[in-house]
């Protein structure tokens, strides 16, 4: 591995592994810095796959600072609250997501991800689909990327921004087992048709268990559940098993589940925090750097604020070495931060024993609104 602390950036040629929410986002900021960017992506079709997605203020605040906030606020909807509550329907924490938005300067917006990978790749310029990057290679003043077709193509930089399985990161730092946080998760998107407000996110916590209801716009709600489980099991039938979990809950849990066809499981992983992402001419971001639990719902943000990040340290700076050093000191122990939160937060949010949940909901409920709010301030700022 070449790790040089002076590499020219010959003629900004940046090479992207994966077209998700960070890829994309790094290649339109680039595109807009007027930085050179080819992105591949293992799929044929980027982001066809997938259910709902919250980008939160701190994300809408960096995708601000490259012109692309307006484009995905357009592919969502700004709810007007976001509540916690009990699966018997008590209210345990209700925030006014107007009063954040005018007080953080952007809206928390929920979508389709299908719609955000839309609004991204528009501005995103060409992507070679149906190609992995399957390893790379360091030459003294360039850097080699291996393709899944047998061919090879050459950049000043390589940005693995390949997700959890990130080949690039099993290269750049070896491969690291992925930690299992102990329950798995179901996602769907059905019609709405007057089954729940079109303003109002709720997550409501049971024991083990948990249900989402997010109205993203477009006349669609999407919902997720997760529940404590073993690595790796599957029900006979998803939907049974879900309408078994949640069909005597308060919430509209077992219309939500039975007007959707398409529901995708997904159990929950992240990995230990790493302090370096980058090395020579190779970086990461996104998933592949700092994979996290969707507890906070910030996975894709913080792959948004990478994406801005890198491209704000690249922008004008003619040292490589000294751009990647300035993406690591912004980004590293922020995101990582989150990495922790995210997962104490589901610890607490997935509590199974009676006592524990009981303690849970009345913390939370009883919790002074000043700590929520600093912590919604916490998360709100890009620290960019
Ligand atoms: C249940 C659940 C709910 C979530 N909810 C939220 C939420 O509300 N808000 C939020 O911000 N985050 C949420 N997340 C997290 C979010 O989905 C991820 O953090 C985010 O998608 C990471 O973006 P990324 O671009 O790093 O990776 P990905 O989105 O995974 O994109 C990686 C891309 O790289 C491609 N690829 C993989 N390997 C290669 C290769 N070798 N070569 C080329 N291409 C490759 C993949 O096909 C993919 O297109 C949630 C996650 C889960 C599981």
């Amino acid at each position: 591995m070449v790790t040089s602390t002076s590499l020219p950036v010959g003629g900004k040629h940046i090479l992207v592994a994966g077209a998700g929410i960070g890829g994309l986002t790094l290649a339109a900021a680039l595109r807009r810095a007027g930085i050179a960017v080819t992105v591949f992506e293992r799929q044929r079709t980027p982001g066809a796959a997938g259910a709902g997605i919250t980008v939160q203020t701190n994300a809408m605040r960096a995708l601000a600072r490259v012109g692309l906030d307006g484009d995905v606020l357009a592919a969502g909807t700004t709810p007007r609250t976001m509540r916690i509550a009990t699966a018997a329907g008590v209210m345990l924490q209700d925030v006014d997501a107007v009063a954040a938005a005018a007080r953080f300067g952007q809206p928390l917006v929920t979508m389709h991800r299908k719609r955000l990978h839309l609004a991204l790749l528009a501005h995103a310029g060409a992507v070679e689909t149906g190609l992995a990057v399957v390893g790379y290679r360091e030459e003294a003043d360039r850097v080699v990327a291996k393709l899944s077709n047998d061919t090879e193509v050459a950049g000043d930089l390589l940005v693995g921004a390949d997700g959890l399985h990130s080949a690039v990161r099993a290269q750049l730092l070896g491969k690291t087992p992925l930690r299992y946080s102990g329950y798995t998760s179901w996602r769907g998107v059905c019609r709405n048709d007057g089954l729940v407000p079109e303003d109002v996110c709720v997550e409501a916590w049971g024991r083990g268990v948990r249900f989402g209801i997010v109205p993203i716009g477009f006349g669609e709600v999407y919902w997720f559940a997760t529940e404590d489980a073993p690595e790796g099991a599957h029900a006979a039938n998803e939907h049974a098993h879900l309408l078994s979990l949640f069909g005597h809950w308060k919430w509209p849990a077992a219309a939500l589940v039975s007007a959707t066809e398409h529901i995708i499981r997904t159990d929950i992983h992240d990995r230990t925090p790493v302090t370096r992402w980058t090395s020579g001419r190779v970086a990461l971001l996104g998933d592949a750097a700092h994979p996290m639990t969707p507890n906070l719902g910030q996975g894709g943000c913080q792959a948004i604020l990478d994406a801005v990040a890198l491209t704000e340290a690249l922008s004008g700076e003619p040292d490589l070495a000294a751009a990647l050093a300035r993406y690591e000191a912004r980004r590293v122990a922020a995101a990582n931060g989150v990495v922790t939160m995210s997962q104490r937060f589901g610890v607490l949010a997935q509590a199974r024993s009676p006592l524990f949940a009981w303690a849970r909901d009345t913390l939370v409920r009883l919790s002074p609104s000043a700590l929520s709010e600093r912590t919604m301030a916490e998360l709100a700022d890009p620290g960019l």
